[in-house]
């Protein structure tokens, strides 16, 4: 059924458009699965599974990799193929699909489950986030601020999710949290799939013929999307259990991107191509934001699990509940303040361009683990309080909001129309490389379970390879900022009239 035309639902009046509220309930449900599940992940590797920390964190890292590579697939067969909607569906019924797989008590289920949602979330992922963009015309004003109450939406999703499968997960039953995380799932997509003709014309399949169109098998092309789909399921399964080789994997797939976009920028005007090497350059330091932040879902969940007292107000909290709803809460509570303090700078004209911001990013992510590091000097037993724990992780939300939401809007704005797709890819690419590096830098932390006299490791002795790795972090990501903000003046006169 279609009711709205495009101009219709692009002509809207007020703030937002009133379809943004149906994007925003779906992407909050299936943030809250993926965040669920997230809270968990490594926990189980390491406490259930007995992975240890090294190789707990690898698969971690190379899951969420994964997790953040396939978007650029997922999004392209939107644009070419299935449309977003019909794709936010499928991927809907496979998140679910892979938390309920995740739910079945039994070794095998891990890896199959976790290969499913690596599916599903390059199908729903890119897509609904360009169903956001549609509803605006080209030059709308509002477009930010739709942006950043979607990031709301996320992060509402993320508080819940990690809070409640978390808990439930952590204190009660691994496989109960992982299967709560799907249940949620289903909510959002049934409100999707009962309110998406309110989209009018927007994230249809681009032809109907050639959906349907036959391929050389005899199948149409939309089945064939979907046949194809599930046989990289068991690749995905595959790489996670030689997580080793992902490195020739990763690798050589981000280089090539990187030169494919250099050579497309290469036939644009000079003017294009500057701007598309600015938004490289934002992307390239927004993986290394991404391997320090990630830690939040990895080694941070250890570190919350054996080094911060969980105690407060004489309750005895679930580590994973803490660790990962604090940081959606923060975006939560702080999305409305940056939003006014960019308007507020800006009509003073003195709104920092992006690449400031980015600096001013990292630099905020490394005082938040700096933040952790303070707080284990006033340790008592090996154990942090609380306050120092959130504490950093304020500083690391602020930095997120001085980034995350700040790219994603400058890569629409920095990109010729025919090139946005592209560099969404790369972004969410980037974020992908960060994953893994996080992996790889949260395997540096791994505590042996018991030290070189075979005595259990106490909480003292992990303290103290934390908040080495920590301080590293702390300084690295400081000085990634400050080499950003040196170059932010040559960076602000290649971007042009762009902010
Ligand atoms: N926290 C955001 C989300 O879940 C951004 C994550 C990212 O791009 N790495 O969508």
């Amino acid at each position: 059924m279609q009711t709205t035309s495009l101009e219709g639902i692009q002509n809207f009046k007020g703030k937002y458009p009133k379809q943004l509220y149906l994007l925003f309930f779906t992407e909050m449900w299936e943030r809250f699965t993926f965040y669920g599940n997230r809270a968990l992940l490594l926990l189980f590797m390491v406490n259930y599974l007995h992975f240890g920390d090294g190789k707990g964190n690898m698969i971690y890292g190379v899951y969420q990799s994964l997790i953040y590579a396939m978007p650029v697939l997922g999004g392209m067969l939107a644009d070419k193929i299935l449309g977003q909607r019909r794709s936010i569906i499928w991927g809907g019924v496979l998140l679910t699909l892979g938390s309920f797989v995740m739910a079945i008590p039994v070794k095998e289920s891990f890896f199959i489950g976790m290969g499913i949602l690596i599916v599903g979330n390059g199908y729903f992922k890119p897509n609904i986030s360009t169903i956001v963009g549609s509803l605006y015309k080209e030059n709308d004003g509002r477009r930010d601020a739709g942006f950043s109450f979607f990031y709301m939406g996320i992060n509402l999703g993320s508080m819940l999710g990690g809070l409640l499968c978390g808990w439930i997960g952590q204190q009660y039953n691994w496989h109960l949290g992982f299967g709560l995380a799907g249940v949620f799932m289903i909510l959002g997509l049934i409100v999707f799939v009962k309110k998406q003709h309110i989209l009018g014309p927007i994230g249809l399949p681009p032809s109907v013929e050639n959906l349907k169109a036959k391929t050389a098998l005899g199948l149409s092309k939309q089945n064939m999307v979907y046949i194809l789909s599930i046989l990289a399921i068991p690749v995905f399964v595959i790489i996670l259990n030689y997580y080793e080789i992902y490195s020739y994997l990763i690798n050589p797939f981000g280089i090539i991107a990187l030169v494919y976009v250099i050579y497309a920028a290469g036939k644009l005007g000079k003017e294009a191509f500057l701007k598309i090497m600015v938004a490289l350059v934002l992307i390239i330091f927004s993986a290394l934001f991404w391997a320090f932040y990630e830690q939040g879902g990895g080694s941070l969940n250890l570190f919350a699990d054996r080094n911060v007292n969980m105690n407060f107000l004489g309750l005895k909290l679930s580590s994973a509940a803490v660790n990962n709803s604090i940081n959606g809460a923060l975006i939560v509570l702080l999305t409305p303040f940056f939003v006014w303090l960019w308007i507020w700078l800006a009509n003073r004209k003195k709104e920092p361009n992006a690449a400031v911001k980015f600096a001013l990013g990292l630099m905020q992510l490394g005082l938040g683990f700096y933040v952790f590091v303070i707080g284990a000097q006033f340790a008592h037993n090996g154990m942090v309080s609380l306050l120092f724990f959130v504490l950093g992780y304020l500083f690391m939300s602020t930095g997120e909001l001085c980034l995350s939401p700040i790219g994603l809007s400058a890569i629409t704005k920095l990109s010729p129309p025919k090139m946005v797709g592209l560099m969404m890819g790369m972004w969410f690419l980037a974020s992908s490389y960060g994953q893994y590096l996080a992996g790889l830098i949260g395997s540096l932390m791994a505590i042996p379970s018991e030290d070189a006299t075979g005595k259990a490791m106490t909480a003292t002795a992990s303290l103290g390879v934390y908040t080495d790795v920590f301080t590293k972090i702390a300084w690295v990501s400081a000085a990634c900022g400050v080499v950003l903000l040196i170059l932010s003046p040559w960076l602000k006169k290649m971007m042009k009239d762009i902010k």
